[in-house]
């Protein structure tokens, strides 16, 4: 297998560079939405193929085992080109859970198929009456000899039409303090007493779902850890979806068409303008260079302490000041639904306002991130 870390930084971001222009299908670049799998299957077994799946992976396991510059370059050569996140969270968040935490068994069972997308996989944390206060969740896995039972509802789970598996949170015991009673469990989305809704969002697409569970019989094997120690386990998920989602990934994605757009509108030449854009550029710099630093910690098999929320806040809220100001240069066009062309660049303004719209509520909310840190990290008084 190729040690990608042992060329120089300069031949990786080349052999990146070409890669994607040679084989990113052109019909798929810069679509500002969730990308659906039968839209990315084709792309993944080639990233597959070449071994570039899961970059955050050690090598043992089938990933690149990439080292922060490169894994900084590679998120910025994706952006460069507009290569769409595919339905990745079995790479970014659950298969490290299952490295960590899971049994030998599981390892085997599991990782090799989330590699090659034989199992796409869902998050269902979020319900109705628990999103930020997470631990009140209600679902309830009861054991019933040799299995689990359970019932509830989850919302907002991402992609959950698409997926073959759901990694969830459930109550197994009620008698203790709520974040006591929480178990981890995967579960196969073929299992009979599984009902899966997709929601419209405001941009028109269905790119979350409502899932039901009613008597829903998994095996003990289903778990992940101990019993009741689930909460521990959520907390390590939450640390690598916030490095994920704290990438500058999207944020990047939006400035290349803002460059595009104000290229297209002679904009470099207005003073007032280049101000704005500068700010704008510098804090993703800044986002960048923080990032680097996290996936370094990662790397180095560090647990992501609660300082992890700062990069979640600076990424969200510099992806919504770039298309804030993305929308402004739309002038007229950017407040128009759908693929806009200003002066021979294609744009959809609207959509990629909309987009950065929930990234501040999921994965943990500003205001939540912002307690973490007066809480944990700034030690301020509750
Ligand atoms: C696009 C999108 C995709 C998502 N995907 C998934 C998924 O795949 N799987 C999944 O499980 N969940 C998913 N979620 C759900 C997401 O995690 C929750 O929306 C989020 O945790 C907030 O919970 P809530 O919606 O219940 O809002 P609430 O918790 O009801 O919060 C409402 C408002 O009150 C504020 N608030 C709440 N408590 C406090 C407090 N203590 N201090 C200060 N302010 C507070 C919040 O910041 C927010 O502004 C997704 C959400 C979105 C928008």
């Amino acid at each position: 297998m190729t040690d990608w870390n042992a060329m120089s930084d300069e031949d990786f971001r080349r052999e990146a560079r070409e890669f994607f222009e040679s084989e990113y299908p052109p019909a798929l670049r810069y679509i500002l939405r969730r990308a659906r799998w039968h839209e990315m299957k084709e792309w993944w077994r080639k990233l597959y193929e070449k071994g570039w799946i899961a970059p955050n992976w050690p090598r043992e396991w089938g990933g690149m085992g990439l080292e922060a510059g490169k894994m900084v370059a590679l998120l910025e050569e994706m952006e460069r080109h507009g290569v769409a996140r595919a339905p990745d969270q079995g790479i970014t968040q659950v298969g490290p859970i299952i490295m960590q935490f899971g049994t030998e068994e599981q390892k085997r069972r599991y990782l090799p198929g989330t590699l090659s997308g034989e199992f796409i996989w869902c998050q269902g944390y979020s319900e109705p009456n628990a999103g930020s206060d997470l631990a009140s969740l209600q679902t309830s896995a009861i054991r019933v000899d040799d299995e689990f039972v359970i019932n509830g509802q989850k919302i907002w789970t991402s992609l959950a039409d698409d997926a073959t598996h759901i990694y969830l949170l459930a109550r197994t015991d009620r008698q203790v303090k709520k974040q006591a009673g929480i178990s981890f469990f995967i579960v196969n989305l073929q299992t009979p007493g599984i009902t899966i809704r997709p929601i419209r969002n405001l941009a028109g697409h269905e790119e979350f779902c409502q899932v039901f569970f009613d008597e829903v019989r998994v095996p003990l094997s289903a778990l992940v850890g101990q019993l009741n120690e689930g909460w521990n386990i959520a907390k390590a998920l939450l640390s690598f979806e916030r490095l994920n989602i704290g990438s500058p990934r999207r944020p990047q994605y939006a400035l290349h068409r803002l460059e595009a757009v104000a290229r297209a509108r002679g904009l470099f030449a207005d003073p007032g303008f280049v101000d704005r854009y500068a700010a704008v550029k510098l804090d993703l710099e800044d986002l960048a260079a923080l990032y680097g630093g996290f996936v370094e910690q990662a790397k180095r098999g560090e647990a992501l302490g609660p300082e992890i929320s700062m990069l979640k806040i600076w990424a969200m809220e510099t992806w919504q000041r770039v298309t804030d100001l993305l929308v402004e240069v739309g002038e007229e066009q950017g407040v128009m639904p759908g693929v806009q062309d200003v002066a021979g660049v294609k744009a959809d303004f609207l959509n990629a306002f909309y987009y950065a719209r929930p990234a501040t509520i999921y994965g943990g909310s500003s205001e939540i991130q912002r307690n973490i840190l007066a809480k944990y990290v700034l030690r301020l008084p509750g």
